[in-house]
């Protein structure tokens, strides 16, 4: 038998974010991994302090980010990387009526903070109403932060590379390992999990292309108009992601291809050719919020789910959030709390 304090299970955001306290506050730990993209895999690593339809700020914005930036750095003391890159959004204007309203939010305590109040009119793309910059964003090395910290797990033995099986667990051992707590990160694959089965977690269906442009942009930016466009490598650019929140099949839907290309084109007046489509469930709650506690007949048994359509900023909060909790009994926030739900 060996003992550890922590079995993760799941290889995503929740995962990594929560591996990366453990590492921090030197916890012994090994971490499930079923090796399959799950949603984080294929995000596309934005970060994001607005909501970019309304030009509006969510809970918690300013105090995730700092967070994140903080936590990125501490995570570079051992992968020797620093996966955040500083390339800001750029939102493309559709009229006149929404540069006035950027503007006049850009002078709201709340917003002055995110909206930069003057305009660039970029080449390479249609955008007659020119663009406004999102202070603060910026967009993480999806594949470098998942292979990076997976080589570290790797290499330090925390990592099992297999799927989780509920069958095998008694008590507080499973399958050779003894441990003091578990906690369950499997983003939608929470289905299967026979003592969180019942949590309210919504799939929303997520793709996006990865395309070859054939006229390079002129700048290092995220574009965003109806989805994101930023470059990956060479001449290779990531778009995406689409929103589905109905039940639908794990394969690839060609009306949300087709929805992105023609995304694409609206603003990108030059040939591309699609050389990926890739998907994904995000796990989504009602009420916008993660999902944050554990059971009452195992009370070492926590779920860490309902990131959302923000898995990096909330991965990253909440992840101490959750540590502080079990190690040191600070009361969850009520917002996040697993108990908001037994009404
Ligand atoms: C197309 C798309 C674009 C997105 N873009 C962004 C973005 O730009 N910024 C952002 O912040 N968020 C983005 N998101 C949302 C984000 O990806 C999700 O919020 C996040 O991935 C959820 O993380 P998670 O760890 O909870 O779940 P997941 O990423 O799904 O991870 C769960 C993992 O656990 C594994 N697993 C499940 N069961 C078991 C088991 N029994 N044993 C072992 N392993 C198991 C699964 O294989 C999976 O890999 C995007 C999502 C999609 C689909």
């Amino acid at each position: 038998m060996k003992n550890v304090d922590y079995i993760i299970v799941g290889d995503g955001y929740a995962a990594f974010f929560f591996a990366h306290q453990l590492i921090l506050h030197q916890k012994s730990f090994v971490l499930f991994s079923a090796d399959k993209k799950g949603a984080s895999q294929v995000s596309a690593g934005i970060v994001n302090p607005l909501v970019l339809k309304k030009f509006t700020t969510f809970w918690l914005a300013a105090e995730q980010i700092e967070f994140l930036t903080k936590t990125v750095s501490e995570i570079e003391t051992y992968t020797g990387e620093n996966y955040l890159i500083q390339e800001k959004i750029h939102r493309i204007f559709h009229d006149e009526r929404e540069k006035e309203l950027w503007l006049m939010k850009a002078e709201t305590d709340e917003l002055k903070p995110f909206l930069n109040p003057d305009f660039e009119t970029l080449e390479t793309i249609i955008n007659p109403f020119g663009t406004g910059e999102v202070n603060q964003s910026a967009r993480l090395d999806v594949n470098g932060f998942f292979k990076g910290i997976s080589a570290y797990l790797q290499d330090n033995e925390m990592v099992v590379k297999e799927k989780f099986d509920y069958s095998k667990i008694e008590g507080s051992s499973y399958d050779g390992f003894t441990f003091k707590n578990i906690v369950f990160c499997e983003g939608m694959g929470v289905r299967e999990n026979p003592f969180f089965a019942d949590i309210q977690v919504i799939a929303n269906k997520g793709h996006h292309l990865k395309v070859k442009l054939s006229e390079k942009m002129k700048h290092q930016y995220t574009l965003k108009k109806k989805h994101f466009l930023f470059p990956l490598n060479n001449d290779i650019y990531y778009y995406g992601g689409t929103y589905d929140p109905n039940e639908r099949e794990n394969e690839i839907d060609d009306f949300k291809t087709e929805e992105l290309k023609e995304g694409l084109s609206a603003f990108y007046p030059h040939d591309f050719e699609v050389e990926e489509v890739n998907y994904g469930f995000r796990p989504t709650v009602k009420d916008r919020r993660p999902i944050i506690g554990n059971l009452p007949e195992h009370q070492n048994y926590y779920i860490f789910n309902g990131l959302g359509a923000r898995g990096i900023l909330n991965g990253c909060y909440f992840s101490k959030e959750l540590y502080e909790h079990i190690e040191n009994g600070r009361e969850l926030m009520k917002e996040v709390d697993l108990k908001r739900f037994n009404k």
